[in-house]
């Protein structure tokens, strides 16, 4: 479903993403694990084209979209929880949800919108509880479901999620790990980039490793959780 092949991307003459290929199929939760500036945000914000690739090449269903704008990428069907969520703090928790959707009203219709809504409240009750709350006053963790929620709205085939358990109550990490996987069986693609590496091994199919900017391993979940090298440096601690 997305395959990246040797992307070099970098901010001025820094280089941060040197010569990177990995690819997710369809149905799968794929992690990307690293330690701090490893480069993990910048390779999803190259995938959603919110950075630009410097090298290399992004396909998402065959489509080549390494030239392509944000808002074209996000209607192909990828859709980005960004890292510390970036949720519109003065807006209400309803309005968020519905902006999440925003290429999707004249399109598709109210209803199929309104339809979508119900099902991030199933998920995620709390948020019907606050849907006429400014999304600012939220908690924490609330703000992740929120983030994810609005994600949700646009219906993409592949969600990219950054880091969705920093700052968060192990309880809570529980929880939005559940609903991330709930979100899979229902068929939605993942890749999931975590400093947490235990948790995403556990939800993830598959996995890789960053080191300063290179694929340094790959592997089944279980095949990382078990690596050596990978235990003591992304496992020693929850
Ligand atoms: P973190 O978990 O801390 O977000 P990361 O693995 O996601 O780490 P990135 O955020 O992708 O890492 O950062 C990779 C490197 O690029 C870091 O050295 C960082 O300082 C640098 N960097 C990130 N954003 C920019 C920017 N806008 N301009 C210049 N350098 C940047």
């Amino acid at each position: 479903m997305l395959k990246i092949k040797n992307l070099y991307t970098a901010y001025g003459r820094i280089l941060v993403l040197k010569n990177v290929s990995l690819h997710v199929d369809r149905g799968e939760i794929v992690c990307l694990i690293g330690a701090n500036g490893a480069g993990k945000t910048t390779l999803l914000l190259t995938v959603s084209g919110l950075v630009s690739a410097r090298e290399g090449e992004i396909f998402f269903e065959g489509v080549p979209i390494h030239h392509l704008a944000p808002h074209q990428i996000v209607r192909l069907g990828i859709s980005q929880v960004p890292e510390g969520r970036q949720i519109f703090a003065p807006l209400t928790v309803r309005e968020n949800l519905e902006l999440g959707a925003y290429h999707r009203w004249r399109q598709e219709g109210k209803r199929a919108v309104l339809a979508d809504l119900e099902e991030v409240y199933r998920l995620f009750p709390r948020l019907k509880e606050r849907e006429k709350q400014l999304a600012g006053t939220l908690s924490g963790g609330e703000q992740q479901m929120l983030a994810i929620g609005r994600a949700f709205m646009a219906r993409p085939k592949l969600l990219l999620l950054d880091e969705p358990s920093l700052g968060l109550a192990p309880k809570l990490v529980d929880f939005i790990m559940e609903k991330i996987l709930e979100l899979n069986r229902q068929g939605l693609t993942i890749l999931i980039v975590e400093q947490n590496a235990r948790r995403a091994l556990e939800i993830a199919h598959r996995g890789y490793v960053l080191e300063t900017g290179r694929i340094v391993l790959q592997g089944s979940a279980q095949e990382l959780a078990l690596d050596e090298d990978v235990r003591r440096a992304y496992l020693g601690r929850d």
